[in-house]
Parts: C-alpha cells; structure tokens; sequence
C-alpha cells in the first residue's frame, strides 16, 4: 500500500504556480491577481480564506479578500462580482461558499467572468468540462486528478467509482476520469448496494461527507482510494468517509485525511489563479 501524500504533492504544485508566478511577472510587469469574496462570518469560511489569502501571497500573486457584512444583499454581492470582472488586474474571482442563506450563490457565481472563474463552477466552466474543450476546472477535483497522476495510478480502461454528485466534486472528477478513459460510475444516496459497487472498482473518489460510509473490506485489493470527505467527530479530530485503518490494508495507494485530498485543493486554486492570467494575457 503506498500512501498518497497530499502534503508532500501540494507543496510541489504550489512551488510551481510560484514559480510560473515569477515568470508572469517578468513578462507583465503584474503578479497574477487572485480575489476572494467572502460575505458574513461563518468561522470555517474566515479559516479557509485566510489560507488561500496567505498561500496566495507566498506563491507571489496579488490576493485580496473582498469581505462584506452577514446582510449584504443579492444586488451588493453580484455588483462587486462585476467590478473584479471589468478590472483587468485581476485573473481569478473566487466567492467562498456557502453565502449566508438569504443570497441566491448560483446567481452570484454566474455573474464571474468565466475567463476569471478559478474555482470552475460557472455554468460555462462545467460545460467546457463535459465537452473536454481548455477551461478553467473546479479546485477539489484537480487536486484528485493530480494525486492519481503522480502515483502513476492507471486509469484508461479501468473501473472507477465516484460516490457523490455535487457540482463541487462528484460530477467533475467523474468527468475528468472519464476524460482519462475510466470506466466510471457515479454513485449517490439513492445507489443500492454500495459495498458490490466498491468491490469492483479500481479507483474510488468517496465525497460524501459521512465518517466511515466506505468499509475497509469493501474495497478491491489493489485499488486507490480518494477519500475527499472532511468530518470532524465530536472528539474534534477529523476523519473521512473511508475506514482508513481497514481500507489501507488492501488498497493499493490511498489517501489520509487530513493530509490527502484537502491540502491539494488550495494548491490547485493558485495553480489555477496562474494559468487565468497566463491565458487572459495570451
Ligand atoms: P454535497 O453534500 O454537496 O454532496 C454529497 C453527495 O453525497 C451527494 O451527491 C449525495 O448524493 C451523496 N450521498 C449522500 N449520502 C450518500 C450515501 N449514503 N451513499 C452514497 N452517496 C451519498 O458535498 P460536497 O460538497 O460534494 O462534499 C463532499 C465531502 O467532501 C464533504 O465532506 C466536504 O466537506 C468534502 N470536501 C472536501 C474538500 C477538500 O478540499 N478536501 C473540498 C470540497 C468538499
């Protein structure tokens, strides 16, 4: 069983984005600017952003984070989303989900520039997704993809399992698989008999959010395991949706968590902060 260690493939996909960084602004005169939205005070919110605002700095992009008060309304929001899409300085928009229950976030995010939409999830981003055609593609998914490519995970002809169909995960990762020439399912809460889905599958991506959902003994020896779930028990440590001591033992690459899928996915959103300014530019 070999580990995927997300910490470790983070670290190099951020030196990267830094270095291309660099070379944007040799050629440029401007760093790559990331922007983030950030409305109300929800507290996991103010964590992740403040990482993506620090790591975006230290890879040398202009970030900046656009916060504005729990009430702001629909109108405030998307007009803001229009002033970071006519400012040519800046190369990537990111509104951190959820928004405070009374804005409509489908509305918000359609106003992003898709050309600035670094987090992939405009309804052009996912179509150019679908149709395999250059775009910009959701952080999470990428990050999952990249894991599997540096472990030389084979992919063209085998079965992969996504559980999970959000926008944010399931469906993407789904595609790009199927993009690599997996055979892909899609399971979701309706799916009868996970364990037989499992069972047969080489390659399984669990986003669900559900400790333990994934059995140790499902899994197919051999296989890779994503486990992108992010829960945290009532003892505060966090765990994912995959039984990582059972799992290890027959997979054959899998993903801790912390430490897996989560660290990737900022590294992906600064990777993908570079190449819209390098294709804004272009
Ligand atoms: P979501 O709630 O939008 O989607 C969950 C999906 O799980 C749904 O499509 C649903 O059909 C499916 N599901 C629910 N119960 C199921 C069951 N019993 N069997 C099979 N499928 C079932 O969540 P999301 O935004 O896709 O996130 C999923 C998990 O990944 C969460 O734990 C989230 O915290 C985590 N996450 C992690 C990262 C990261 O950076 N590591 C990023 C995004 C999300």
């Amino acid at each position: 069983m070999a580990l995927l260690d997300g910490k470790a493939i983070a670290k190099k996909v951020r030196a990267e984005a830094a270095e291309r960084a660099a070379a944007f602004l040799a050629r440029h005169g401007r760093r790559p600017g990331l922007h983030v939205v950030l409305v109300g005070d929800d507290p996991a919110s103010q964590v992740y952003v403040r990482n993506k605002e620090r790591a975006a700095g230290k890879a040398g992009l202009e970030g900046k984070v656009h916060r504005l008060s729990a009430d702001t309304p629909q109108g405030d929001v998307e007009a803001l989303v229009g002033e970071l899409n006519a400012d040519p300085r800046i190369d990537g928009i990111l509104v951190q989900l959820p928004l405070p229950a009374h804005l409509d976030a489908q509305a918000v995010i359609d106003r992003i520039d898709p050309a600035k939409d670094v987090d992939g999830l405009t309804p052009q981003s996912a179509g150019l997704l679908v149709d395999g055609r250059r775009g910009l593609r959701p952080c999470t998914p990428s990050g999952c993809m990249r894991l599997l490519h540096e472990a030389k995970v084979p992919l063209a002809g085998r079965r992969a399992l996504v559980i999970g169909r959000s926008l944010l995960v399931g469906k993407p990762v789904a595609l790009m698989l199927l993009a690599e020439n997996a055979t892909v399912t899609i399971a979701h809460s309706r799916t009868e008999d996970l364990a037989a889905r499992v069972a047969e599958s080489d390659v399984v991506v669990a986003a669900v959010g559900r400790p333990g959902l994934v059995r140790g003994a499902w899994i197919k020896p051999g296989a890779a395991v994503l486990d992108v779930g992010i829960n945290r028990g009532a003892d505060g440590r966090l765990r994912g949706d995959v039984e990582f001591e059972a799992a290890r033992e027959r997979a054959g690459w899998i993903t801790p968590v912390p430490g897996g899928v989560g660290p990737m996915t900022i590294a992906m959103l600064l990777s993908n902060a570079v190449t819209a300014a390098e294709w804004r530019e272009s």
